[in-house]
């Protein structure tokens, strides 16, 4: 859960989690919709699913039995180095280093490295630390590592002053603690257009959400989504765009979110349409109200609630209901 959220958001996040889902069966046989509600406001909800996968691996493929080394954790679905080390050095005592990004930052100063956001810079900190790892206590040891960078050598204004490798440091020697490491090269964001479509049942005021199969938010429940150069394909059922739009990120693409209302008079969606959008047969409809509680996703609840301003608004609804 601490990939890439604070501790702060996380805290209450893990004691709701672990006291709805407290052992390995329960996250293996929790339904899509719970372990959405528990991951809301966590993000990347690639990972809850990857966490339920590998429950679902432990429970049906190893009878319940966790692994006990890190090549095991290695086989389970969604874990990666870094969880396989951590699980490993921690709970097992296995000599095993755990590398996250201050981790490298301690290292790459201990040596005064600056190669290190390729595959040889990673191979180098991998066997430096592998050879100083001690057997005994290899679990405090990474957690220390860890901490250490998290909390003295600090990406700016590193506590030198106090550090307890301070006699070892190279950088700290050489006086280039300011590049080591260097920035890390940023990720190119990929502008992408992409349309929220809202099937909205006039009469009743109700929308149609379920779960998408494929693309962006693939396995998450939600709006039907569509890109650009395919929503020509969606013309017979006049979708009308509306004014105004959201930003949002999803991964590396910077998404700029566009909502577009298809009316329609029963609850049925035509079976072309539903593959043409990569949705499942199981679409839920809903009243705003009950809705606004469902929406798990920050982009499905940027996109209701562009929505919501505009059909509260009478010209809008005059064009939706021309539009019929
Ligand atoms: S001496 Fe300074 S730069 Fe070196 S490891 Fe300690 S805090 Fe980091």
């Amino acid at each position: 859960m601490s990939q890439q959220t604070t501790l702060a958001v996380v805290l209450p996040k893990f004691a709701q989690f672990v006291q709805q889902l407290p052992t390995v069966d329960d996250l293996a046989n929790c339904d899509e919709e719970t372990l959405h509600r528990l991951w809301a406001g966590l993000g990347y909800y690639a990972r809850a699913r990857n966490l339920k996968k590998g429950a679902e691996f432990i429970v049906n493929r190893l009878n319940g039995r966790f692994p006990q080394s890190y090549r095991e954790w290695l086989q389970i679905p969604g874990c990666g180095d870094y969880t396989a080390a951590a699980i490993a050095s921690i709970c097992l005592n296995e000599k095993v280093p755990c590398i996250d990004g201050n981790v490298i930052r301690v290292v790459s100063r201990l040596l005064a490295l600056q190669d290190v956001w390729n595959t040889a810079g990673r191979s180098r900190i991998q066997d430096y630390l592998t050879q100083v790892i001690p057997s005994d206590r290899p679990g405090d040891f990474n957690q220390a590592m860890m901490e250490l960078g998290a909390t003295i050598c600090r990406k700016t204004k590193p506590r030198c002053d106090i550090c307890p490798l301070q006699m070892q440091c190279l950088a700290y020697a050489n006086n280039c603690i300011e590049i080591c490491p260097p920035k890390k090269p940023r990720r190119v964001l990929v502008d992408t257009e992409l349309f929220v479509l809202i099937f909205w049942h006039r009469q009743t005021d109700t929308l149609a959400i379920g779960e998408r199969t494929d693309g962006f938010l693939a396995k998450t429940i939600g709006f039907p989504l569509t890109i650009a150069h395919q929503l020509s394909k969606l013309d017979r059922w006049q979708p009308l765009q509306l004014p105004g739009k959201f930003t949002h990120a999803i991964a590396h693409h910077r998404i700029t979110g566009r909502i577009c209302v298809i009316q329609l008079n029963s609850n049925d969606i035509d079976i072309s349409m539903r593959q043409h959008l990569a949705l499942s047969k199981t679409l839920h409809w809903m009243n705003r109200l009950d809705l606004s509680a469902k929406l798990l996703t920050a982009l499905d609840r940027k996109a209701f609630q562009l929505f919501q301003n505009y059909t509260y608004s009478d010209s809008i609804c005059e064009q939706l209901a021309l539009n019929l």
